[in-house]
């Protein structure tokens, strides 16, 4: 439905973030890798700013240290510099060099400039560089993320009719399968190769921050933290026997999984995020299909588990009322789950500007025009906020940006993806599956019998 709100010429506080923090957040992935982005300093250290403060963990990001006189004369000296320093002083095996807003409007070519910092080294001496252009007035995070990941995938991976997937087990890894993950927490990450091993498949996670984002105590200084997508690894990716891509909006657009396809004839399956029950049977049916295995057992029972726990707490929740705001594909995902709960969402809002947002809630939910939900792309929280003030929600649900919103208006805030910056544990909120549909339910029960328990004259104790 059109959102009929003033319109004003500058956005305030954009419900989206910086494009090269998507980029810098997948690079993070991949083992021994460093992020470098191409710009002035400040880029870097707002990133890292909101990394570390969801994450909280260290978070290197490399910066070619734009000056007023690399703006004007261009930064190829910079950025030389820079792969120099970073080999030196980390031997990292992958460099990921993303563009920022200032790189990109004085128009740096970046890649002849890595082109031009190759041809006078040895090969063998330099660990691979990905690149990958994200201006942050074209796009999201999510775009950063996503278009890094597809570069990862194109550069480690050239065309060689050697690797092209035959359907037969001619490579001994019949058994693998590539998982792409969309920008999700580490606690997603580990529960769905969780998930992958209990088919008894070997998954390749591109990228995989589970651990470098959310390690263990050190005990001696890293200058890398552990863990990541090896590239060996991605190497493999082309013998694997599927790929598993999340996000119904990236499957409308350029993807990794779609070079993997178009370029090894790897089968794709483009999935929704798995959240609640109906798309978290479409990935385990892609799991189905691809192993010819059954459903495990544990799986099955937290399937029966939730859906027990639907019918327990649908009288707390049925015909309330829900904002959604965030990444276009974490709000497909939501709304999808806020459906099967009976949780009416009557705004989706996001920053980004897919132009797809609307389709694929409908595909998601064919009655989802008779909801009277309002949609809105390229969202700014100045507007949302007139619109919750109208719409009177009875949960607002999204990341820590739109606290302030919530606490204006004095609606609940149930806090979902990145970034948390107000509470913690951020990358230990589980999303996906169906233990990450129980998590989330509970959550947004307890929220709303909470504010109703909280503005009663009386209150209550038992229910
Ligand atoms: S200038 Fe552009 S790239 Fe740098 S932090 Fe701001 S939005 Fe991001």
């Amino acid at each position: 439905m059109a959102v009929d709100i003033k319109k004003y010429s500058v956005t305030r506080n954009a419900c989206k973030l910086c494009t090269p923090l998507g980029a810098a957040l997948a690079f993070s992935g991949i083992e021994n890798s460093v992020p470098l982005l191409h710009g002035s300093q400040g880029c870097s250290t707002y990133i890292r700013r909101y990394m570390i403060s969801h994450f909280k963990e260290p978070v290197d990001i490399a910066s070619t240290n734009f000056s007023e006189e690399t703006a004007i004369f261009g930064g190829g000296l910079n950025l030389k510099r820079a792969l120099d320093n970073i080999i030196t002083q980390y031997k990292p095996g992958m460099i990921g060099v993303a563009t920022t807003c200032l790189s990109e409007t004085i128009g740096d070519d970046v890649p002849m400039i890595l082109r031009d910092y190759k041809a006078g080294k040895k090969l063998e001496d330099l660990p691979a560089i990905v690149h990958v252009s994200t201006p942050s007035y074209r796009g999201t995070h999510a775009d950063g993320f996503h278009n890094a990941v597809r570069a990862i995938v194109d550069t480690l991976l050239p065309v060689s009719e050697d690797s092209r997937y035959t359907g037969e087990d001619t490579t001994g890894s019949s058994k693998l399968v590539n998982i792409f993950p969309e920008m999700v927490s580490p606690e997603d990450m580990r529960y769905m190769k969780e998930i992958i091993s209990s088919f008894g498949l070997k998954g390749i996670m591109l990228p995989d921050y589970s651990e470098r984002l959310e390690g263990a105590l050190w005990f001696e200084f890293k200058r890398i933290q552990e863990g990541g997508t090896k590239l060996s690894d991605i190497r493999k990716m082309p013998s694997a026997s599927g790929s598993l891509e999340f996000g119904r909006i990236l499957a409308k657009g350029e993807s990794a999984g779609r070079v993997l396809k178009e370029r090894f004839n790897v089968p794709l399956y483009n999935l929704g995020l798995p959240i609640g029950v109906n798309e978290t049977d479409r990935f385990i049916s892609a799991l189905n299909e691809i192993t010819g295995v059954e459903t495990p057992d544990a799986i099955k029972k937290e399937r029966d588990r939730l859906i027990d726990s639907y019918v327990d707490g649908h009288k707390y929740v049925s015909q309330a009322r829900a904002i959604v705001y965030g990444e276009e594909d974490l709000v497909a995902g939501i709304v999808s789950f806020l459906t099967e709960i009976g949780i009416k969402p009557v705004l989706c809002a996001s920053g980004a500007k897919s132009g797809l947002l609307e389709s694929v809630l409908k595909d998601i939910n064919p009655d989802f025009d008779k909801s009277n939900a309002l949609i809105m792309s390229g969202a700014d929280f100045v507007e949302i906020e007139e619109i919750a003030g109208r719409l009177k929600p009875d949960i607002i649900i999204g990341h820590s940006k739109g606290y302030s919103v919530a606490r204006k208006l004095n609606i609940p805030i149930v806090r979902v993806g990145f970034p948390i910056h107000d509470r913690f544990g951020g990358s230990r909120i589980l999303h996906l599956g169906y233990r990450g549909a129980q998590q989330l339910f509970d959550r947004i029960v307890n929220t709303i019998m909470e504010n109703r328990q909280e503005a009663s004259d009386v209150g209550w104790s038992y229910i």
